[in-house]
């Protein structure tokens, strides 16, 4: 039996970093693991730019309220979860991440927790575990599921190297020329008729 592990920011709903920076106008928060493939140098360099300007967990809150789904994208999962189970793996953070998911119904979601000091800022993050990703659907393999995982980014490939089935949905070309044994899907609909042959 198979089931899904997707990604969440860039499959179901726009980068979260990207609307904070245009939001809040500081160009440097742009970047993500698009751009920058250690996770551990991209978090420090944000919670430092965060710490510089003043941002605090609430402000990045209300940016975070104001995102909405990428188009099709609850309609896509509706269709999945009548499928199979979903499982969105995420390196976003419990702190963030509420607000989306609600949005889209509630799927269950395995992602990291930011540490907050009194002050409302955010000092620092903790992962669930290192590569957790990768860890998600070995463990879910460990348990005699076979897993579909699909994802966009560098910080998706391991989690899609380890599944049965990867794919890579509306990746940059960066990770396309890198990791060229990945079958590349551009839209749901192209999702939709790879999963098919599986679920
Ligand atoms: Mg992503």
């Amino acid at each position: 039996m198979y089931v899904v592990c997707a990604d969440l920011e860039g499959v179901f709903v726009p980068e979260v970093w990207i609307n904070v920076a245009e939001k809040t106008g500081i160009p440097e928060l742009r970047f993500t693991t698009r751009d920058i493939s250690d996770y551990d140098v991209l978090m420090k360099q944000r919670i430092k730019i965060l710490s510089e300007k003043g941002l605090k967990l609430k402000d990045i809150q209300k940016v975070i309220a104001t995102i909405k789904p990428l188009d099709g994208a609850v309609e896509f999962i509706n269709w999945l979860r009548e499928k199979t189970q979903l499982i969105v793996v995420s390196d976003t953070f419990s702190q963030f991440a509420e607000p989306l998911i609600k949005q889209l119904g509630r799927p269950t979601l395995f992602c990291h927790n930011l540490v907050i000091d009194d002050e409302n800022n955010i000092i620092d993050y903790k992962l669930r575990q290192q590569d957790p990703k990768r860890k998600v659907v070995e463990a879910l393999q460990s348990l005699e599921y076979k897993v579909v995982a699909f994802g966009d980014s560098y910080n998706d490939v391991t989690m899609l190297q380890k599944a049965d089935v990867g794919i890579l949905f509306r990746p940059p070309q960066n990770v396309i020329d890198e990791f060229s044994q990945l079958p590349v899907t551009k839209n749901y609909k192209e999702l939709k008729a790879l999963l098919e042959k599986y679920l």
